[in-house]
């Protein structure tokens, strides 16, 4: 599914932000990076998400090589106040990159009821995201990925920035729409407690600047 190749990327003014890292991603699989801040985490998933160039190496999703953003890649960032539009309603900020994708109107509106749904803000469909709680505003970022029926589902930081009974929430909502989607996770954080909750594997990267990378088997049973 994904394969990230003797991935290297030095930024113009010379930082070293990933160095030799390779990590395979089967179909299906959720995986969690890991790693203290400044590791390199943001800027390995934008290579994964074609939105940066790798220095060197190569991401292939599916046997392609990733150069530029694929058309089945669903990003979530940590900044859910900035990735939603203010002044659209919940259900047109769901809607729009179904648009882009030139998804036909009805089977628009049932993917984001069903999304919305599925995230359990069916009734906030008609808010806009500066009426809503940051633990809502992400369900809603969480909610446009998922109608997006991505493949691969790549996620910064998401909970990052909510509280800790919130982020309890939507670590179990993660988990139960991956079980139910069958879409392949990859998700960095610099928490180990929540990559040891949800990563059914775990890539390690040590601090910058060189990211030295191991794996971690997680022996845990599924909750
Ligand atoms: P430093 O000692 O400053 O960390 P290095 O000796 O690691 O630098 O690298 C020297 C040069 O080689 C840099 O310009 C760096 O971008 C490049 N370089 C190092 N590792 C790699 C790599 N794996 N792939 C491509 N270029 C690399
Ligand atoms: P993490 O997400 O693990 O905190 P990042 O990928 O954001 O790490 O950053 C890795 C390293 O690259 C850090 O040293 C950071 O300061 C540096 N870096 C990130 N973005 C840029 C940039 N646009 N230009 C120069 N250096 C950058």
């Amino acid at each position: 599914m994904l394969d990230v190749i003797a991935l290297h990327k030095t930024y113009d003014n010379g930082t070293h932000a990933l160095r030799e890292l390779d990590f395979h991603v089967d179909d299906g699989e959720l995986v969690c990076v890991v790693g203290p801040s400044g590791c390199g985490k943001t800027t390995l998933l934008k290579c994964v998400a074609g939105l940066l160039t790798p220095t060197s190496g190569e991401v292939r999703l599916a046997g392609s090589r990733v150069a530029g953003p694929p058309r089945d890649t669903a990003v979530v960032f940590q900044e859910y106040g900035r990735s939603l539009f203010p002044w659209m309603t919940v259900r047109q900020n769901v809607e729009l990159p179904l648009k882009e994708k030139r998804v036909a109107a009805a089977r628009r509106r049932e993917l984001v009821a069903e999304s919305l749904a599925a995230v359990g803000l069916a009734d906030a469909a008609r808010a806009h995201p500066w009426e809503l709680s940051g633990g809502m505003q992400q369900r809603v970022a969480i909610a446009r990925a998922v109608a997006y029926e991505p493949r691969l589902l790549l996620m910064d930081e998401p909970f990052a920035a909510v509280d800790a009974q919130t982020r309890a929430e939507l670590e179990d909502l993660l988990l139960s729409l991956w079980r139910r989607l069958g879409v392949t996770v990859l998700l960095v954080t610099h928490d180990i407690d929540e990559a040891v909750y949800l990563g059914r594997r775990i890539v390690v990267l040590s601090g910058a600047p060189t990211a030295v990378q191991e794996e971690l088997p997680v022996p845990l049973p599924a909750p």
